[in-house]
């Protein structure tokens, strides 16, 4: 019997525990917080800090292969590791997508369109920035930045002032895209083949994903495949393997790179019931090499976050037991507002009109 190794304890690694249970592999993860949400559903347990170079070792030698479950993975304690030990997907893609500068850099030399950018380190060059790429434009932290976190839309000169703080660290200055939508490609690789998850349309609420749409209105099956089709080039060209997640802005029939991470995402967790597989278990079946599976979505599905706002509906909804809701709530100890403590899937030809009634279930 396999065993995998989740650097990072959270939803994503206690979805990724219950999809290799399914296919007989053992998992141990490794998190700060001794009641991490994946230690519920994993075999076995590490309860260390993320740069505990020792429990880090520890874990790759309990494992046949090691994953990882967020971006901010150091480097310093990873790349020895990736040296010694099975960690396929290795630093690389941490390394590309944990500046915006160096991953907006990556996606344009390997095919992607992106936002104009310049990079800005000083009200002076912040100013200098605005004037070319022109207004509304959206300034960033390099590092660090999520779910809207570290970034301020700039709408005139008169905004700078409010946006200097974040200065303090290097930024990078995006001309603002007026786009359509958002959506989310969810691909697997082994370096050979890229299966490529249907495309969702995305919704955000206070900067954080509250609904995904699959299939995505208002994306062609030609824009699809063009897409997709990117994604795939993209992923082969880097020499990506594993799991990435690309949020894209589309506008018209074009799209432009938004970001990306080398990890399962929130965007994909309708896949474990929407989709003939999912993104878990494929990153599951990678790492064990077994080969991978084209996922094929089942019937319209919608996604919904559940943030502690949201938890007194999402039980409501829990207890009604619809056949095609599925209410997965992590177990996490503390729910606090903004805090992603679960997802509703629903899966079904009348899925978004299901969303519409939860839009009033809500708080918004
Ligand atoms: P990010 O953290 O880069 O994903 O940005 C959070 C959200 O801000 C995105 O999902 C978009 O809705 C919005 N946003 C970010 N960058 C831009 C941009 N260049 N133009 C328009 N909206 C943006």
């Amino acid at each position: 019997m396999k065993t995998v190794g989740i650097i990072g304890g959270g939803q994503l690694g206690l979805m990724i525990a219950q999809q290799a249970r399914g296919l007989g592999v053992r998992t141990v993860a490794l998190d700060p917080a001794s009641d991490a949400p994946a230690f519920a559903a994993c075999d076995g347990r590490i309860v260390a800090a993320y740069d505990d170079a020792a429990a880090l070792e520890e874990l790759c030698r309990q494992c046949d292969a090691v994953t990882y479950e967020f971006e901010n993975v150091p480097g310093e304690v990873l790349i020895p590791l990736v040296e010694k030990y099975n960690i396929p997907q290795g630093f690389r893609p941490l390394y590309d997508s944990q500046d915006r500068l160096r991953e907006k850099d990556n996606a344009r030399k390997h095919g992607f369109d992106t936002p104009e950018y310049r990079p800005v380190d000083s009200e002076e060059a912040l100013r200098r920035a605005s004037a070319e790429l022109g207004f509304p434009c959206v300034l960033k932290t390099c590092t660090l930045g999520y779910d809207g976190h570290g970034q301020v839309v700039l709408r005139s000169e008169e905004d700078i002032p409010r946006a200097l703080p974040l200065l303090a660290v290097s930024c990078i200055l995006e001309a603002f895209v007026d786009f359509d939508f958002e959506v989310s490609l969810v691909m697997v690789s082994d370096g050979c083949q890229v299966v490529v998850f249907p495309i969702g349309r995305n919704i955000h609420r206070d900067g954080i994903l509250d609904l995904c749409f699959v299939p995505a209105a208002g994306v062609s099956p030609e824009l699809a495949a063009r897409m997709q089709a990117a994604g795939r080039d993209f992923m082969l060209q880097c020499g990506y393997v594993g799991i990435l997640a690309v949020e894209l802005f589309v506008k018209g029939d074009r799209f432009y790179f938004n970001e990306m991470a080398p990890r399962p995402h929130n965007s994909g967790h309708w896949t474990i019931e929407g989709c003939s597989t999912n993104q878990f278990r494929e990153l599951v079946r990678f790492l064990v090499g077994l080969p991978l599976e084209e996922p094929r979505l089942i019937a319209p599905t919608v996604m919904k976050n559940i943030l502690g706002q949201d938890l007194d509906a999402a039980r409501r909804i829990a207890a009604e037991g619809h056949e095609r809701v599925f209410v997965h709530l992590y177990g996490k100890s503390e729910s606090r507002p903004k805090r992603k403590m679960g997802h509703i899937t629903f899966v079904g030809s009348d899925a978004a009109g299901y969303a519409g009634r939860w839009s009033d279930e809500f708080v918004k």
